[in-house]
C-alpha cells in the first residue's frame, strides 16, 4: 500500500482556469485548487495515511452548490469524490485529479419534535446530530466517534450503541434529497424513486449526492446506564466465551462490546495497568435506568474485572467517549469480517493477535449486533450485513510512518487467519482502498441489483471513490 506524504508527486490541474474562476463565481461556497491558499489543509482528512490532490476541491454551502460544481466536473470530465465528514478510512472523500464536493460545511439541523423528524445537511457530524436531537431528549442510532460524518455513515449502513434498540442508521432514514451525477434534483423515498432510496441505504455513496437527510428520532436518555468493565488480559479465552454467551442472551436495549488493546492511562485504572493488554467490555443500555442495572449485572458478573465504571451518563457525552482515542491526525489501516457465529476458533485467533499488538493505539475491536438490526428484512435496505452476530474490526492506529510495515502487517495477518471463520459479507465503511475483489463480496448477495442500480443512476462510473459497484453490463 502506498501510504506517505508524496511531495515529488506531479502537479495535477489539466482543467481550465476559466471554468475554474466561473464555477468559482457561481457557488456560495469557496472552491480550492493546487494553488490556493488553504489547499492542503482543505484536502486533509482524518486518516494521515491518505495524501490525494484533487484538481479541484469545492465547498459547497447548499444543494445549489452541489449542482453547480457537479455540472461543472461533467464538462471538465473529472471524476467526482464526496466529502462529508472526511472520516472513511479509505481516504474517498478525496480523488487524484478529480473533483471533490466538500459538503462540510452544509450543518443545518432541522428536528421536528412533534413528528421525531430530522432533516439533516451532509456536513453533520455525529456530536452535532446528538447535540441538536438530545435537546429534544431523541436520537437516532448513528456510531461512536463523535466526529465521524452522519452521511458517510449513514450511506454505508451505519451502526452504533443504540443500533439493537433501533435498527442500522438506514432503518431510520425516512428520506433523503439527491443531486444525481447529471445534476438533476430527486427525492428518494419509499413513495418517490423507491430503488435510489433503497441503494442509498447501504450502497455506500455510488448513486448520486444527497443535499439532506431525514431521519426518523426515538427518545434516548438524557441519562443512559453506560460505561467500561476493565479485565486482565490473561482471563480473556473464558472471559470472551462467557461474554458472548451472555451477550447474546441481552435483551435489545441492551450492546456490549469489546475491545483488546494495550491500556491508555485512564485515571480510574491502576498505574501499573496502564500500557499493558486488557479487555474491556463496553456497554449502553437504552431504556429506563433500573432495567439496564439488571440487565448489565450477568455481564458485571463475569470473571474479576480491574475497574467498572458503569453508572449513568448523559448519552450525548458517552457518544464522545472514545474521542481522544480517535483523534484525526494518526495513521490508521483497518480490517473488517462479519461472523455469525462468533466461533471459538475466531476468539482464540483474536484473542492470540491481541498478545501480538504492534502498538499502544492498536485494538481488536468486537461490535455486537443483532437485536432490531434484524427486524428489518434481509433485502429490504442494501445494507448487506444483517445476519452478522457480531462486527469485528482490525483497527492499526499508529503515528511514525517507520512503522507502517509492522502495522499494516499485524493487521493484514489477522484478518486473513480470521477469514475462513467469517460470512463474507462485510461493513464497507470499515473497508480500506485495496479490498479488490472482496468489494462485490462485501455487498453480499445484493451485489447484482446494485449494479444494475448504478447502471441507471451513474452509468460512467462518474462516484467511483467509494466500495465501488461496477455499472452492469
Ligand atoms: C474513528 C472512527 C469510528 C467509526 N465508528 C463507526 C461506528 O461506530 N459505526 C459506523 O457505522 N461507522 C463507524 N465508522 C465508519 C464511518 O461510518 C465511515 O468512515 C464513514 O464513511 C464516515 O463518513 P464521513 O462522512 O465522515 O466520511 P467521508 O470520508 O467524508 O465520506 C465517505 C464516503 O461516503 C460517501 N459520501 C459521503 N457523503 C456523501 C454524500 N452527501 N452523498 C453521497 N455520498 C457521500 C462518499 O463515497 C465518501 O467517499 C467510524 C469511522 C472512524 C474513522
Amino acid at each position: 500500500m502506498t501510504s506517505t506524504r508524496t511531495p515529488a508527486r506531479p502537479a495535477v490541474s489539466s482543467v481550465d482556469p476559466a471554468a475554474v474562476s466561473a464555477l468559482a463565481a457561481a457557488l456560495r461556497g469557496h472552491v480550492f485548487t493546487p494553488d490556493t491558499p488553504g489547499y492542503d489543509q482543505a484536502r486533509t482528512i482524518w486518516n494521515a495515511m491518505i495524501d490525494k490532490r484533487p484538481a479541484v476541491i469545492a465547498r459547497c454551502a447548499s444543494a445549489a452548490d452541489v449542482q453547480h460544481a457537479v455540472r461543472f466536473a461533467r464538462e471538465q470530465g473529472l471524476e467526482i469524490a464526496v466529502w462529508g465528514g472526511g472520516h472513511n478510512i479509505a481516504g474517498s472523500a478525496l480523488v487524484d485529479g478529480g473533483l471533490v464536493l466538500d459538503l462540510s460545511g452544509m450543518k443545518s439541523v432541522r428536528v421536528d419534535p412533534a413528528r421525531r423528524t430530522a432533516v439533516v445537511e451532509p456536513g453533520v457530524t455525529l456530536s452535532e446530530f446528538d447535540h441538536d436531537a438530545q435537546a429534544f431528549g431523541l436520537a437516532t442510532p448513528v456510531g461512536i466517534n463523535s466526529t465521524t460524518g452522519i452521511a458517510g455513515l449513514t450511506l454505508g449502513g451505519g451502526f452504533g450503541w443504540l443500533s439493537r434498540t433501533y435498527g442500522m442508521t438506514v432503518d431510520n432514514l425516512r428520506s433523503a434529497d439527491v443531486i444525481t451525477v447529471s445534476g438533476d434534483f430527486v427525492r428518494a423515498s419509499e413513495r418517490e424513486n423507491a430503488d435510489l432510496f433503497w441503494g442509498l441505504r447501504g450502497g455506500g455513496g455510488n448513486f448520486g449526492i444527497v443535499t439532506a437527510f431525514e431521519f426518523g428520532l426515538h427518545p434516548v436518555g438524557p441519562q443512559v446506564m453506560a460505561g467500561l468493565i476493565v479485565h486482565p488480559f490473561a482471563d480473556a479465552n473464558a472471559l470472551l466465551r462467557r461474554y458472548r454467551e451472555v451477550s447474546l442472551a441481552a435483551p435489545k436495549e441492551l450492546s456490549a462490546w469489546v475491545v483488546m488493546r494495550k491500556a491508555p492511562p485512564l485515571p480510574f485504572l491502576p498505574a501499573d495497568v496502564h500500557g499493558t493488554e486488557v479487555v474491556v467490555i463496553a456497554v449502553l443500555y437504552s431504556g429506563d435506568m433500573q432495567a439496564g442495572e439488571r440487565a448489565i449485572a450477568p455481564l458485571r458478573a463475569i470473571g474479576k474485572p480491574i475497574a467498572d465504571v458503569v453508572s449513568p451518563h448523559p448519552y450525548a457525552g458517552f457518544q464522545a467517549a472514545f474521542d481522544p482515542l480517535l483523534a484525526p491526525g494518526a495513521r490508521n489501516y483497518w480490517k473488517t469480517h462479519d461472523f455469525a457465529p462468533l466461533g471459538d476458533d475466531a476468539l482464540d485467533i483474536a484473542i492470540d493477535a491481541a498478545r501480538r499488538l504492534p502498538g499502544p493505539q492498536c485494538e481488536v475491536f468486537l461490535a455486537q449486533m443483532g437485536g432490531a438490526v434484524r427486524d428489518t428484512a434481509e433485502g429490504a435496505t442494501a445494507y448487506s450485513g444483517r445476519n452478522a452476530d457480531w462486527i469485528a474490526n482490525v483497527h492499526a492506529r499508529w503515528t511514525d510512518a517507520a512503522e507502517d510495515e509492522k502495522c499494516i502487517g499485524w493487521a493484514r495477518r489477522l484478518f486473513t487467519d480470521l477469514t475462513p471463520h467469517a460470512t463474507g459479507t462485510a461493513y464497507v465503511n470499515f473497508m480500506t482502498q485495496e479490498e479488490g475483489a472482496r468489494v462485490e463480496t462485501a455487498y453480499g448477495a445484493h451485489y447484482g441489483r446494485l449494479a444494475a442500480l448504478k447502471k441507471k443512476y451513474d452509468p460512467s462510473n462518474v462516484l467511483r471513490s467509494n466500495q465501488n459497484i461496477t455499472p452492469a453490463l
